[in-house]
């Protein structure tokens, strides 16, 4: 398939930190994607939240399946815009390789914890893993992956770090954070995908989890429309048929909305080249009445899912684990992996930079089976089976 001129191509790809001799049948980015497959923490990424803990039933979203739906969206976008396809899978499929145990209540906590150490970033840390932490080659650590995908996943980041990136990397993957320029359109494409995914998802696993009640989305115009769209058209669906269907209509409204929004501020803008384009404003986005209505299914997830009292519920116990955690840790690093340890033998930031990364890297099973090792304490199964009451 062609390419678009403003579509990044990896025959012009700025390469890797250490530069590699070319594969015989696979371009730089379908590598990158290869190599992040094949990662420890892809494999990860099945045991760990999304918004439900991973005990919680076997049918909810965990990390690894949102990042392969925020990669089906993503390439289903990406082809009718001429962007590269690979590039984004490889984006998506480890946008999130850098997330903690438990969700964002997790990483709060982590971030907590590390608040005089530099702080925990999960978008840095996903670079981490994959500049720093993955030990799979014999030359070097990490995955050494293409500029253009260490980008994308690079999604935020303070100025502080990212001062810190461009003293590393001078004109690398922080370098934008300080001169206000935008990432690749792909990788502008794999956020849009993101929020696609898991506004809808969180919807599905809400309902299913009878945490939320298919009437209280009756004030959510971007579900309700197409809720009543499919029962005018199937007046007797009901229950998980109808939840589908009103989730199918409203994704796809929302890839086709990005699809004809991007088409539009392309022509506008007339970016000459994948450069050209990352110095404009975000190319890839919704229509203005889209981005309200995704805004306002947002603000009703976080109010009505996120807060909910039972999800806030073992938030507070997954940030008591990771904080447990950290503390045990520092003060015994020993009690991690050798590696780790090493790392954490003399104190300072250091230390807890490596117990961060140790912590980070667990899965939620890992990290409730350690905190009960070395705490004595059990805390994860108060709600097992409690949420998994599938809607009939
Ligand atoms: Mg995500």
């Amino acid at each position: 398939m062609t390419l678009a001129p403003y579509a990044c191509d990896p025959e012009r790809s700025r390469g890797r930190i250490r530069s590699e001799p070319r594969a015989p049948t696979r371009n730089a980015f379908q590598r990158d994607r290869d190599r992040i497959v094949h990662s420890t923490a892809f494999r990860r990424l099945v045991y760990k939240t999304q918004v439900f803990l991973n005990h919680e039933g076997d049918l909810f979203r965990t990390r690894l399946t949102h990042s392969i739906e925020v990669a089906q969206l993503g390439r289903s976008i990406a082809r009718a815009l001429a962007l590269n396809e690979d590039l984004v899978e490889a984006i998506a499929l480890a946008h999130d390789l850098g997330h903690t145990p438990f969700g964002h209540a997790g990483q709060d906590a982590l971030n907590e914890c590390m608040r005089a150490h530099g702080g925990f970033e999960h978008n840095l840390q996903s670079l981490r893993v994959v500049d720093e932490l993955e030990e799979r080659y014999p030359e070097h650590d990490g995955l050494n992956l293409s500029f253009e995908t260490r980008e994308g996943i690079l999604k935020h980041c303070s100025r502080r770090n990212a001062e810190l990136l461009e003293a590393r990397e001078p004109g690398g993957v922080g370098r934008r954070f300080l001169d206000g320029t935008q990432p690749g359109l792909e990788a502008q494409l794999c956020n849009l995908a993101d929020e696609i995914a898991y506004n809808a998802h969180d919807i599905d696993d809400g309902v299913r989890s009878g945490l939320l009640q298919l009437e209280q989305l009756r004030d959510v115009p971007l579900f309700e429309d197409f809720r009543q769209q499919v029962l005018g058209q199937h007046p007797q669906l009901q229950g998980r048929r109808l939840l589908y269907e009103s989730i199918r209509r409203m994704l796809s409204a929302q890839v086709y909305d990005v699809i004809d929004a991007t088409r539009a501020a392309l022509e506008d803008a007339q970016p000459v080249d994948a450069d050209a384009a990352r110095r404009c404003p975000p190319l890839v986005r919704f229509s203005e009445a889209m981005r309200d209505q995704s805004t306002a299914l947002k603000r009703f997830l976080f109010a009505n899912l996120y807060r909910h009292a039972q999800v806030i519920d073992t938030t507070q116990q997954a940030q008591q684990v990771v904080r447990e955690l950290f503390a045990v840790y520092l003060e015994s690093p020993a009690e991690m992996q050798t590696g780790f340890a090493t790392r954490a033998q003399h104190g300072g930031d250091a230390a807890a930079r490596a117990v961060a990364d140790y912590i980070a890297g667990m899965t939620d099973r890992f990290a409730a089976r350690e905190h009960e090792r070395l705490t004595g304490q059990r805390l994860w199964l108060v709600h097992a089976g409690t949420v998994d009451r599938a809607v009939e």
